[in-house]
């Protein structure tokens, strides 16, 4: 770290991300003891900026966490009434039973940005301080132990030159230090390797997920539909394939899945999802709409073997950002992040053990 004076604020839990895995580890945190000072620094610049909308959500988490989320408003207001699973080629497609691991009952089809965004007036409204717009920058690590970190600075020019605005980062002084930046997130890949998290287990793999948000005509629109699809255009040896979630307000979450491994260095993931939404099955489905947003975002691929230690001396890493949370219709690979999770649970109980005695 630098030897610029900087601010300094010291709390028991500092949480890096607040995304679902950071502001649930935040309002378990204050569950376990309120007293706790816990703040969380988020670089969007709200809560749920930076969280790419429209997702299947398996709400057995959320039970343990918030059993009262109904009574609490949770915009989980589309259950999942169908879905369904096809192949496709160049020209049609084939309705295929649908694996029993990717039935949906019991899910809901949510907005994730304003579920994040409602998990955070939750954690708020606990007392726990949340700080958008604040990227977490490097990591203070004193004799072998993370003691928080230091945010971001102002005012640095394209060229590097500090500008007249310039104000140095804070520094987040905590007992412990949760980090939720999600997959691949800089400080998380950092400790992995300060800390050796990574010894003894598989590689991490990834995909990468491409995401739009429609709005399409109403008799069109099938609410609480789910429909996922593998096959054209990708080679037969690449993995992915595309998913459709018709949320509230004639909303559609369109998106296509690409395993990073795939042998063709010609091949585009993005203009591969483009191509899909061209075949004759699914154009139908968005001619007359329109595109509200758009997004991307890695995936961890890896399962269970890929995941590291999750714990080093002054912190922890939950989430994504230490590859056990992957996409809710894939619960193979979900009982593999139960696991974690609850890993992940025993972890944040000898945290709040530990701080504010
Ligand atoms: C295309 C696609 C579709 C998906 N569909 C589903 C689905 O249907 N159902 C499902 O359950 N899951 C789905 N997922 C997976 C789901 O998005 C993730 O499992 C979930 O978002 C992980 O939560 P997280 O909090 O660990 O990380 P994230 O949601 O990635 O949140 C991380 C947060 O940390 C912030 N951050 C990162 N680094 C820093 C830093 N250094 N300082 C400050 N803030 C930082 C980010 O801005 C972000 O807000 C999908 C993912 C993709 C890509």
């Amino acid at each position: 770290m630098s030897e610029e004076q900087r601010e300094s604020m010291e709390c028991d839990v500092v949480i890096v991300g607040a995304g679902p895995a950071g502001l649930t580890a935040a309002i378990r945190m204050k569950q376990l003891k309120p007293e706790a000072n816990v703040c969380v620094v988020e670089k969007g610049s709200e809560v749920g900026a930076h969280i790419l909308s429209g997702a299947v959500l398996e709400p057995r988490a959320l039970n343990e966490l918030l059993p009262d989320w109904k009574d609490r408003d949770a915009p989980l207001n589309v259950p999942v009434e169908s879905d369904g699973f096809s192949m496709l080629n160049a020209t049609g497609s084939m309705r295929l039973p649908t694996p029993p691991h990717m039935k949906n009952e019991g899910n809901y089809i949510i907005s994730l940005g304003n579920f994040c965004r409602w998990l955070g007036q939750q954690a708020e409204a606990m007392g726990v301080q949340i700080f958008p717009g604040f990227p977490a920058a490097d990591v203070i690590t004193e004799e072998g132990v993370v003691k928080g970190i230091v945010t971001g600075s102002f005012g640095i020019g394209k060229d590097g030159q500090k500008k007249d605005s310039y104000q140095p980062g804070m520094e987040l002084r905590a007992a412990y230090t949760v980090f939720a930046e999600g997959c691949r997130g800089s400080l998380s890949k950092r400790l992995m390797e300060a800390f050796n998290l990574r010894d003894g287990v598989d590689p991490q793999t990834y995909g990468i997920g491409i995401k739009e948000l429609w709005e399409i005509s109403p008799e069109k629109h099938t609410l609480g539909t789910v429909e996922h699809t593998i096959g054209w255009p990708l080679e037969s040896d690449t993995y992915g394939g595309s998913f459709m979630y018709h949320l509230e307000n004639n909303q559609l979450a369109i998106g296509f899945v690409v395993g990073l491994d795939y042998s063709n260095p010609y091949m585009d993931p993005y203009m591969e999802f483009q191509k899909f939404k061209t075949h004759p099955s699914i154009k139908p489905l968005l001619e007359g709409g329109r595109r509200i947003s758009y997004g991307a975002r890695a995936l961890n691929e890896g399962g269970f073997q890929s995941i590291p230690k999750l714990a080093f001396p002054g912190g922890v890493l939950v989430g994504c950002a230490n590859g056990s949370a992957v996409s809710g219709d894939s619960p193979p690979k979900n009982r593999e992040s139960s696991r974690a999770n609850s890993v992940e649970k025993s972890v944040m109980m000898k945290l709040a053990t530990a701080v504010a005695p």
